[in-house]
């Protein structure tokens, strides 16, 4: 096994009463998109912030590429790379000249020219940065962060804000940085972008992590069980429908039976074949499965965005 590229023990960081994080333990291996999710105010940015050195921990350990990041937190600030807040660019720079001014700021540094197709912004390198979309100044603000080749790459709430296209756009650039073998960690309140993007993400909540592992991982963790809803059908009754392979519990709201079930594709195929029988057709056939979202309700009594 390789070594962890950041491993955090037992951090603790307190404001006055407020344990704002209360004893937080992971490791992230490298080349790993890992993802730190949570609602707002759970301590997700103090926790970053401790691990890339600018906050000093009132507990805990944390080494990140062999450092000691509490008694060295100089000597991180090389490894790493950190998406600054966009809005602080000199606005009327270029990307390109941008990268160029950030890149003399280290002794290594990369060429503009392969930032910028990193984050596909070809199209806009010569433009002024205030010229450029909600989306493409995020990408920027990534070329910006990976300028001095870092290993480990910072993102805090990246997409927080954009539309769904340039937020997809940003997930590409992500999925990116993983082919290039960099790691993430990455912070977000949108649990669709972490199923999407993290190999390994922790959910934490109150200052604590209340679950960890894949997305995959939780969600058959915390709910064996999909669904299968249609419109109600009257021959398809509830007995009928209890009996089918699989089938744990009936439910009929709003006109839609609800169908609960271990086994999904089992019990779907055999609905069809008792609706053919039966000669109907279940109308707005749909099988859901549990989402990151179903997860977090579950563990928490609330939904992430409440
Ligand atoms: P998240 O990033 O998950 O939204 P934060 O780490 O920003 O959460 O904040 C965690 C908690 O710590 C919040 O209750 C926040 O109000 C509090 N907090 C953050 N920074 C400070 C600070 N400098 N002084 C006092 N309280 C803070």
């Amino acid at each position: 096994m390789n070594k962890p590229a950041i491993e955090v023990a037992d951090l603790v960081k307190i404001y006055g009463e407020l344990r704002a994080v209360d004893g937080i333990s992971f490791a992230v291996d490298p080349g790993q998109v890992f993802g730190l999710l949570g609602p707002n105010g759970a301590g997700k940015s103090t926790t970053v912030e401790m691990i890339e050195g600018l906050r000093k921990p009132d507990g805990g350990s944390i080494t990140l590429l062999g450092v000691d990041v509490v008694r060295q937190p100089q000597r991180v600030k090389e490894l790493i790379g950190v998406q600054l807040q966009s809005t602080a660019f000199f606005k009327q720079l270029s990307a390109r000249r941008l990268l160029r001014l950030f890149g003399s700021f280290f002794k290594k540094s990369l060429p503009p020219d392969q930032l910028i197709a990193w984050v596909n912004l070809e199209e806009k390198a010569d433009a002024p940065s205030a010229a450029l979309s909600g989306g493409q100044r995020q990408r920027l603000a990534i070329a910006i962060a990976l300028v001095n080749d870092p290993q480990v790459v910072f993102l805090d709430e990246p997409t927080t804000g954009l539309d769904p296209q340039a937020r997809r756009s940003l997930w590409d650039v992500i999925r990116r940085l993983r082919a290039e073998g960099k790691t993430v960690l990455l912070t977000t309140h949108y649990l669709e972008e972490a199923e999407q993007l993290c190999d390994r993400l922790v959910i934490i909540d109150h200052g604590r992590i209340i679950a960890s592992g894949t997305a995959d991982g939780l969600i058959h963790e915390h709910f064996e069980r999909a669904s299968v809803e249609f419109f109600n059908e009257p021959k398809l009754t509830h007995e009928r429908l209890a009996s089918l392979p699989g089938a744990d519990k009936v439910e009929e709201a709003n006109g839609r039976m609800t169908l609960y079930s271990g086994d999904v594709a089992h019990t779907t195929r055999a609905l069809l074949s008792l609706a053919d029988e039966l000669g109907v057709a279940p109308r707005g056939l749909s099988v859901h499965s549990a989402t990151l979202e179903d997860v977090f309700l579950k563990l928490t009594g609330k939904h992430l965005r409440e």
